[in-house]
């Protein structure tokens, strides 16, 4: 007898996965330039120079068992440290390195800060279209998870909705600005209200609601567009932070936990971090990449390729009658599917060689999701196809 949930969830892939890997294989059938993958959220730019000088530099000059060795459960200490002194200055906070706990990126400093908080019979709330893992994160941490839809025109905050949907279960709200699935960055406004609705609430119900940041694109915006810091709005938040899309390091699994230092009780809130770090065998991130995070902080890759690449897509999918929010951040397009069922419009999609993910598994109906973290040349060739898909549904 083994897990019956955890049989399941290894059965059946996420449907980015499962477009993903079709995409694999039709690539080896015709070729790579032949097919126009959207399906991963994977970087395809490089990391910034400081991280490959830092890495050959404290691999010619640290000592080895330094370098590779346990640093302590929740990482190495003058990490932790420049970490917070990076927030304290950026965002005007008063972290140190005790409320500090470096994770192997975002899945890991959402699933400890849930497995921290959550208590039998609570609910987190999480504004749809949302990351679809954030139900495996939720639930596997024993929480409901409870949807709750954002507004259709821009994607902010429905604050109605919200109101309406917190009770005294609800335990946290997974808040994820720049957004994977639709690229909107949350107004000041919307967390402003967002963080007003939560006070009154925790009043009401006499108890805690924290606000869980999940944070991975927070430097990927355009323009001259700002991303209000979670933490400076609303006093019990819990930032989950990952150097995966900002350094294009996703495969190097690093990222950290803040707990605000204005959590109420932020001492025992670590301690449960610490905690839940432990109980899920997430303890002492890799040492060499602990390591070069001081030197790195602050730094992104070169995000103009995005830019670029949003630029073309939104013009010219705009021009062929797809309708879209233009993205703000992170490197999503959130398309409206050219007939209601999205997963029967990616399969159209698919005859043109478009590999598009149906949004009905980031909690929203009738849209697709396209990841333009790609070469600028990958969306010139697609262009074609997608005008060929227009004209399918009679829109050219
Ligand atoms: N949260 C969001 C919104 C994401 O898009 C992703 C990855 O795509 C993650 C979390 C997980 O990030 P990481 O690779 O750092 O675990």
């Amino acid at each position: 007898m083994i897990s019956e949930k955890m049989l399941e969830l290894g059965r059946k892939s996420s449907a980015i996965r499962e477009i993903f890997e079709y995409g694999r294989k039709r690539k080896a059938q015709i070729g790579e330039e032949n097919v126009f993958d959207f399906s991963l959220g994977n970087p395809s730019v490089c990391p910034p120079a400081v991280v490959g000088e830092t890495i050959k530099k404290i691999v010619d000059e640290l000592d080895p068992t330094e370098l590779h060795g346990y640093t302590s459960a929740p990482g190495d200490l003058a990490t932790r440290s420049a970490v917070a002194n990076y927030l304290a200055e950026k965002y005007g906070t008063d972290d140190t390195a005790d409320n500090i706990y470096m994770t192997v990126g975002a899945a890991a400093s959402l699933t400890i800060s849930l497995k921290a908080v959550i208590c039998d019979g609570d609910e987190v709330i999480v504004l749809a279209p949302f990351f679809p893992e954030y139900r495996v994160f939720a639930e596997s941490a024993g929480a409901k998870l409870v949807v709750v839809p954002c507004r259709e025109g821009d994607f902010q905050l429905d604050a109605d909705a919200l109101s309406k949907a917190v009770n005294k279960n609800t335990k946290a709200v997974i808040l994820n600005s720049p957004n994977n699935p639709t690229g909107a960055v949350f107004s000041e406004a919307s967390i402003k209200t967002l963080a007003k609705i939560l006070s009154e609430k925790e009043a009401e119900f006499s108890h805690t609601i924290y606000i869980i940041s999940d944070e991975p694109y927070r430097e990927l915006v355009y323009g001259d567009v700002k991303v209000p810091y979670t933490a400076n709005y609303y006093d019990d938040t819990i930032s989950c932070y990952s150097f995966s899309k900002s350094l294009s390091l996703p495969g190097e699994r690093i990222g950290y936990i803040c707990v605000s230092k204005k959590c109420g009780d932020w001492k025992d809130i670590f301690f449960a971090v610490c905690g839940a770090g432990r109980a899920l065998g997430f303890v002492c991130a890799p040492s060499l990449m602990q390591k070069i995070i001081p030197a790195c902080l602050g730094k992104t890759s070169d995000i103009a390729v995005y830019d670029t690449n949003r630029r073309i897509l939104y013009k010219e999918l705009t021009d062929y009658g797809y309708e879209c929010v233009k993205p703000d951040g992170a490197f999503y397009m959130f398309v409206k599917a050219l007939e209601p069922d999205a997963a029967a419009f990616c399969e159209k999609a698919k005859k043109h060689e478009l590999l598009l993910v149906p949004s009905d598994s980031f909690g929203a109906e009738g849209y697709v999701r396209i990841s333009y973290c790609v070469t600028t040349e990958q969306i010139m060739r697609s262009l074609p196809a997608f005008k060929a898909l227009a004209e399918d549904y009679g829109k050219i």
